[in-house]
């Protein structure tokens, strides 16, 4: 059997910078999510990628990528108390050597590697993750993890302690096995199933690899996005002519390793996908822009309520009348008796035949009281004064 592989990785739409770094070359393939301030995470996940590049997959045991990765760790935690830029760092480390007719896995934190076998995905790492132990324990359902606003904590990273034993996992392999490794940006956005579909479909590695750095970036893209793709396949297939380069990435020109072979076709390939995601990048921003600012609808409801307000309040201002007093004049007004920043909010519609000076005390009383009537009802008060005196 022989694996072909395939690459891509991507800022995503919300971090600034790729601390994700990859690797893939014959017989190793690895993805590193790192974590820390400013550069410190492209630094451990980097180191991490540095030190499995050291590998040699036909020959090593499990116990050299074991010592790999402890030397990893050693290195990330001695910098990381060393070098004040690089306090705190650290990195998940997913990684599989080749042993023959089986991949071994190494395994710290929440990057994940899944198998696609006879149409089925079944996920090869345990999340070193907040939720994935409140899942064990049975306190939230998978549902409410992945939803879980502690999503991200995880509970495992190399060079956060002296000493961070990997998991291991042994796959033998067969012809058909699809695996991908990938960071929780796309395992946190994109669901197992559709990781399932995107594998099971697509005709190699490479684009295998793209769809799902391209999926993860459509759901959101909140998070750096990799994912590295092996599929194994029979000796003799030629169907597919994949990238065997060795290489590295994410993919920094000035940080590219210099030893020749490790530009390969899986680099070109994900600069072009960088390039297609950019674009669809800047359309999403358009998009975003394109819709109003929530401020701005904001006062564009207040206005309206407002707006609704005051009209209702007119129609029902002209809808009522009161008796009152202009000088000794009783007068029928149309309005509340109110007078708002000295605007008057009534008008006078008739005048009584009788002034307010001839009315009996009781009848002024009537008058004062500005007591809220229909129309008709008003003009029958101006003829009941009008007879009484
Ligand atoms: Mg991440």
């Amino acid at each position: 059997m022989r694996l072909i592989h395939g690459a891509a990785s991507d800022v995503g739409l919300v971090r600034t910078q790729n601390e994700d770094s990859y690797l893939v070359g014959p017989g190793v393939f690895a993805v590193c999510d790192g974590m820390g301030g400013a550069l410190a995470g492209e630094v451990a996940s980097e180191t991490a990628c540095r030190h499995l590049m050291q590998l040699h997959p036909e020959t090593d045991s499990a116990d050299k990528l074991v010592d790999a990765v402890r030397r990893a760790n050693a290195e990330i935690f001695a910098r990381s108390l060393g070098e004040p830029a690089l306090a705190g760092m650290g990195t998940t480390l997913t990684a599989a050597m080749r042993q023959g007719d089986t991949l071994v896995f190494a395994h710290v934190g929440d990057s994940r590697a899944y198998l696609l076998r006879a149409g089925r995905l079944q996920q090869l790492t345990e999340d070193h993750s907040l939720v994935a132990e409140l899942v064990r324990q049975g306190r939230i359902t998978p549902q409410e993890a992945a939803v879980h606003p502690h999503r991200s904590v995880i509970t495992r990273a190399l060079g956060t302690e002296q000493e961070v034993p990997p998991d291991l996992v042994s796959v033998p392999l067969q012809v058909g096995d699809r695996i991908v490794i990938c960071s929780d940006g796309v395992s946190g956005l994109v669901p197992d199933e559709q990781i399932g579909q995107v594998l099971a479909a697509v005709p190699d590695p490479e684009a295998a690899a793209r769809s799902l750095v391209a999926e993860a970036i459509a759901r959101g893209g909140d998070d750096n996005a990799t994912a590295v793709v092996v599929f194994v396949v029979d000796n003799d297939d030629q169907t597919v002519e994949p990238a065997q380069d060795m290489c590295f990435g994410p993919q920094r020109r000035d940080e590219r390793l210099s030893a020749g072979g490790y530009r390969g076709a899986a680099v070109r390939a994900a600069e072009a996908v960088r390039g297609r995601l950019r674009r669809l990048r800047s359309r999403r921003v358009w998009a975003r822009r394109a819709r109003p600012p929530r401020k701005v609808m904001g006062a564009v409801v207040v206005v309206a309520i407002l707006l609704i307000a005051v009209v209702g309040f007119a129609v029902f201002n002209s809808s009522v009348y009161h008796v009152g007093t202009s000088g000794d004049a009783v007068v029928l007004y149309r309005g509340l008796p109110l007078t708002v920043l000295g605007v008057r909010l009534f008008t006078p519609v008739e005048q009584a035949n009788v002034p307010y000076s001839h009315l009996k005390p009781y009848e002024r009383e009537r008058v004062d009281s500005h007591e809220l009537r229909t129309q008709e009802e008003g003009r029958q008060f101006l003829r009941s004064l009008e007879s009484a005196s």
